[in-house]
């Protein structure tokens, strides 16, 4: 119950009335809807407050004529308000230290919700958290303001504004007899009494609930609440007026307490907020070691302008920038020495608006090596998902684009004579038979193996015969033309692919041009080495129509050029010898 916020007591009704509204009518509506104040909206903007209060003060200073006075001449202009999580006791002294009666309770975006008044407060701190005994005439006030039943009401009226009291009493012998209350005022003053002539006697309430002095306080707190009355009088045994006790009089007697309480709750809330702090503190300065120690993430973070406000160390060193001199600078000022044109700059942002990110490739030069950056942008986002920053990551990839590179290589090319390999074979074929059939072309294909390969090896070394093999590749190439194939498939296997041939003539000739290259001797570590090889092959469409056939064909014929002697060349089964 100590914890009771705003939100448990305060009543969600708003009366409002716009401030062009005459007084009398806003009093009449307050009547009707038994509320002490009311609030003025204009173009659904809280303006300001009419209370009891202000209306009554407004009467006595008498130059107000509220039956043609406007409510906003007489309204407050500032209003209290409070969210519905204040703590009650929060709340209460504010209310009390600024000496109003009422509250505006407003919701985050601070649309009005209702209203809290001094007496709803005062229910529940009495109610609820009324633990102390203390009797009726240790915390009553003995000052209290009387007038005569045979005193004008206005007297009265006087007296309540003159010593801010929300009540008169009217005694007669010091026997209390009757009491004349704010709103009992204002009923008046819009009814049009005529207050100067009218006596108090006939316009108080009567009887007086009184109680005795002796009473602990926690009971003068029921008869009120059973009462539904916000003061009691006070009476001596003989019935006299000793005092009046209201149950903001009750409050102040837990006063102690409420104090204590207060005392508590702010010592929780700054511990809330140390802890707040102290998680955050932490939370930056791991964050910020953690971007330090991104070795190798550049992150750049900046404003939802592009206000550059982090620029960590490894951003400089893959950017090229002091963080020094680009805190502060446009984001876009990258991009332009980057020279990245403005409008995919602004394409890029736009992305990165409606998508969240955007990522991207390019190269710069760094220590006269060319460099792959790959780069992320991301929008960063608050509570409300309204855009407030981006953040540009950037990483230098050239390492992993070069090994990427090499394992496509050798996916494709033979390390040893960097021809292409078998694989990439495959797809230059299934290319030029593509390319063949729809030109109604000839395409011819040759196996070209070493003869007693083995024998260099055996006799010379391994090595040895690997230089042979990439003399024998490059004597190849010399042999053929631009758009023809060589590639390596094999130990000393080799297979050219001719493109553009008229017949099984012409590949001949181009296999009678190897066996006359690889006629000449090789020189192998300055010993003089002779070999020749044996070719197979076949033609397109003339042999046969897909490459898997025609490979097979070749291949029969190479090892038909074999089986005859080494040293030839055959196709189709025709031997050629070279
Ligand atoms: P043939 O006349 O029938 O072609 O006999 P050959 O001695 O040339 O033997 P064959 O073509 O059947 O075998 C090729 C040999 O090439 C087998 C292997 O030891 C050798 N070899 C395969 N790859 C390499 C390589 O990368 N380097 C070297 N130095 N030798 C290789
Ligand atoms: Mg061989």
């Amino acid at each position: 119950m100590l914890r009771k916020q705003i939100r448990d007591i305060y009543t969600p009704k708003i009366i409002s009335v716009p401030p062009a509204m005459l007084v009398s009518e806003a009093i009449g509506i307050m009547h009707a809807n038994k509320v002490s104040c009311i609030l003025v909206f204009e173009d659904e903007a809280l303006i300001g407050i009419l209370t009891e209060r202000i209306f009554i003060l407004n009467v006595v200073s008498g130059e107000f004529d509220f039956t043609c006075c406007q409510v906003r001449e007489i309204m407050r202009s500032t209003v209290l308000t409070t969210k519905e999580d204040t703590y009650l006791y929060e709340a209460f002294g504010l209310l009390t230290s600024q000496n109003l009666r009422h509250m505006v309770v407003v919701d985050q975006k601070d649309k009005a919700l209702g209203v809290v008044t001094y007496s709803n407060m005062l229910e529940h701190l009495v109610y609820e958290d009324f633990l102390e005994v203390k009797r009726v005439s240790e915390i009553m006030s003995r000052s209290v303001c009387t007038v005569s039943g045979d005193d004008a009401v206005h007297r009265a009226l006087v007296e309540m504004v003159d010593k801010s009291v929300s009540c008169v009493l009217v005694v007669e012998n010091e026997h209390p007899i009757g009491i004349l209350t704010e709103r009992d005022m204002a009923r008046m003053v819009t009814s049009q009494v005529d207050i100067f002539a009218k006596k108090v006697r006939e316009e108080m309430s009567s009887p007086v609930i009184t109680i005795s002095k002796d009473v602990v306080a926690y009971d003068a707190a029921f008869i009120m609440r059973q009462e539904g009355i916000h003061r009691l009088v006070v009476v001596s045994e003989a019935d006299q007026v000793v005092g009046i006790i209201t149950q903001s009089d009750i409050v102040r007697g837990l006063e102690g307490k409420y104090i204590q309480i207060l005392k508590e709750i702010i010592s929780e809330k700054e511990a809330v907020i140390e802890e707040t702090m102290r998680d955050l503190y932490n939370k930056t300065l791991y964050l910020d070691n953690i971007l330090r120690s991104c070795i190798d993430m550049g992150v750049v973070a900046s404003d939802m302008n592009l206000r550059i406000a982090y620029f960590n160390p490894a951003a400089e060193d893959i950017l090229g920038y002091c963080a020094g001199d680009m805190i502060g600078r446009s984001l876009n000022e990258i991009h332009l020495k980057e020279n990245v044109d403005s409008s995919l700059f602004d394409w890029v942002m736009e992305t990165v608006r409606k998508t969240g990110q955007h990522s991207f490739m390019f190269e710069r030069v760094k220590d006269d090596r060319k460099r792959y950056i790959q780069g992320n942008v991301f929008g960063v986002w608050d509570k409300n998902q309204d855009l407030i920053g981006y953040v540009l990551m950037v990483s230098d990839i050239t390492e992993r684009k070069m090994n990427e590179e090499v394992i496509k290589y050798m996916a494709y090319y033979d390390i040893l004579t960097g021809l292409p390999n078998r694989a990439m074979f495959y797809e230059r074929l299934a290319h030029d038979l593509t390319h063949a059939k729809r030109n109604r072309a000839r395409l011819a294909l040759m196996i070209i193996d070493i003869d007693r390969f083995k024998e260099i090896n055996d006799s010379r070394g391994h090595h040895a015969g690997d230089i042979l093999l990439k003399a024998m590749a490059s004597r190849l190439k010399g042999a053929l033309r631009g758009d023809d194939t060589i590639a390596r498939i094999g130990g000393d296997e080799f297979v050219v692919i001719l493109p553009q041939i008229n017949g099984v003539d012409d590949a001949t000739l181009v296999a009678e041009k190897i066996a006359q290259e690889v006629g000449r001797p090789f020189d192998i570590e300055g010993q003089e080495c002779r070999t020749g090889v044996s070719i197979g092959i076949s033609v397109y469409p003339l042999h046969g129509e897909d490459s898997e056939i025609l490979i097979k064909l070749a291949d029969q014929a190479m090892y038909t050029a074999k089986d005859k002697g080494r040293d030839n060349c055959t196709s189709n089964a025709c031997l050629h010898p070279l």
